[in-house]
C-alpha cells in the first residue's frame, strides 16, 4: 500500500493564524484510497475548489544583489512538507534534539516562512535576518555584484541546516568503479543533497532532462592520468565509473550545470532542457529498479541573462491552490503551467509522487 505524506499534528495548531491546517486535518480524514495514489495532485484539486485566494504570495524584498537567495527561499517555501513544519514549530523539537543543526539559521528560516504563509498584506517581506544568517556560514554567496551562479552551493549551503531536510532532500549516490584487467569492482555511497546534471549536447534543437541523466550516468572510462589504483591489482589500471541512483529523496533537486567554468571565463548554456511536469520517471536509474522514483515538478529556479550580470526569478506551484506563480524578488504574478517550460530553468525541485517508506513528519 502506498502511505501518504502527510503531516501528523499533534495538538491544535492556532486555527486562526494558519487556516489552512485545520482544511489539512478536515482533508486528511476523508481523503480516499484513490486519492492516496497521489497525494499531490489530491491537495491541488481539493484546494482549487475551496480557496479563492491562496496564502503564501508574498514577495521578497531584494537586499542587494540577493535575488538568488529569494528565488531559492521561494522554492524552499513552496516546499510543502517543510512549510508545514515550520508553521507548526516542529523544528523548535527537533532543534532540541539534535546539537548538529544550526540553530540560528533554522530558527531565521522557520520565522521567515511564518511570516510568509501567515502576512495578511501583499507587501514583499524582508529576508535580512535571514541573509545575516547565510551571511555567517557562506559570506560569498551573499551580496555579490552582478555574478548569480551561486544559487546551486547555496542551496547545498542552507539544505543541511534546516532540521527535517534531511529526511526530505537527502539521497544516495552509487558509484562503481570496475577493473579492466581483473575485473573487480568497488563500490562508493555517498550522500547527495541535489544530482547537478550535465547539459546533454545534440546536433540542434532542445534537449530532455532524461538526456541529461543518461549523461549524468553514463559510464566513464578513466585512463592516463586519471587511472585508478585496482584494490585486487595493486596497481593502476584502466577502469569504468558508473553512477547510479541508491536512494532516491523524497524531493529530488535536479541542478542544470548551465554554467561550466573555461579556464578564462565562465560561460553559460542555454540549450533548451524539455521536461515533463508530471510523472518523471527516473526508475532506470536506480540501482535498484524497482524503487520509487517517480516525480512530479513543483519549483523550478531560472537565472536569466549571462554570468557577467543576470537575475533570478522562480516559478512555484502554490501548494494550496495548485496554481504557478512567477517570484521575481518583491513581485508575485500568476504564470500559466505551460509557461514553466523555459530555457532559463536551472535549479528543479521535483516532489516524489508514490512515497513508500515515509515517515509522518511529527
Ligand atoms: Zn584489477
Amino acid at each position: 500500500m502506498r502511505h501518504s505524506y502527510a503531516v501528523t499534528i499533534p495538538e491544535e495548531p492556532p486555527a486562526t493564524a494558519f487556516p489552512f491546517i485545520q482544511q489539512d486535518m478536515r482533508r486528511k480524514n476523508s481523503m480516499s484510497g484513490s486519492m492516496l495514489v497521489s497525494t499531490f495532485v489530491g491537495l491541488l484539486i481539493n484546494h482549487a475548489k475551496n480557496s479563492k485566494s491562496a496564502q503564501g504570495l508574498v514577495g521578497l524584498r531584494n537586499l542587494g544583489n540577493t535575488c538568488f537567495m529569494n528565488s531559492i527561499l521561494q522554492c524552499l517555501s513552496n516546499t510543502q512538507s517543510l512549510r508545514d513544519y515550520c508553521l507548526h514549530n516542529y523544528h523548535r523539537r527537533d532543534l532540541n534534539n539534535n546539537n548538529r543543526t544550526n540553530t540560528a539559521l533554522m530558527e531565521e528560516f522557520a520565522k521567515l516562512i511564518q511570516t510568509m504563509w501567515t502576512s495578511s498584506s501583499s507587501e514583499a517581506v524582508s529576508p535580512s535576518e535571514f541573509k545575516t544568517q547565510i551571511q555567517r556560514y557562506a559570506p560569498r554567496f551573499v551580496g555579490y555584484k552582478a555574478l548569480g551562479y551561486h544559487c546551486a552551493p547555496l542551496l547545498n549551503i542552507i539544505l543541511p541546516c534546516l532540521c527535517l531536510s534531511s529526511d526530505l532532500f537527502v539521497g544516495q549516490l552509487k558509484s562503481s568503479l570496475t577493473c579492466s584487467e581483473c575485473g573487480y569492482c568497488s563500490t562508493v555511497f555517498d550522500p547527495f543533497w541535489d544530482l547537478s546534471l550535465p547539459i546533454a549536447k545534440k546536433g540542434y534543437g532542445e534537449v530532455s532532462l532524461m538526456d541529461c541523466m543518461r549523461l549524468f550516468t553514463k559510464e566513464d572510462v578513466l585512463d592516463g592520468d586519471e587511472k585508478p589504483t585496482c584494490y585486487r591489482c595493486k596497481a593502476r589500471r584502466r577502469c569504468t565509473k558508473k553512477f547510479t541512483v541508491q536512494k532516491f529523496p523524497k524531493i529530488l533537486v535536479l541542478h542544470l550545470k548551465r554554467f561550466s567554468e573555461a579556464r578564462v571565463r565562465t560561460s553559460k548554456l542555454s540549450t533548451f532542457v524539455n521536461f515533463p511536469m508530471k510523472d518523471l520517471d527516473l526508475r532506470e536509474f536506480a540501482s535498484d529498479r524497482s524503487s520509487s522514483a517517480v516525480y512530479n515538478l513543483y519549483a523550478v529556479s531560472n537565472h536569466s541573462g549571462t554570468t557577467m550580470g543576470g537575475h533570478y526569478t522562480a516559478y512555484c506551484c502554490n501548494p494550496e491552490n495548485g496554481e504557478w506563480y512567477t517570484y521575481n524578488d518583491s513581485r508575485v504574478t500568476p504564470m500559466s503551467a505551460s509557461q514553466v517550460r523555459s530555457s532559463d530553468a536551472y535549479v528543479r525541485t521535483v516532489d516524489r509522487d508514490k512515497v513508500q517508506d515515509s515517515k509522518p513528519l511529527g
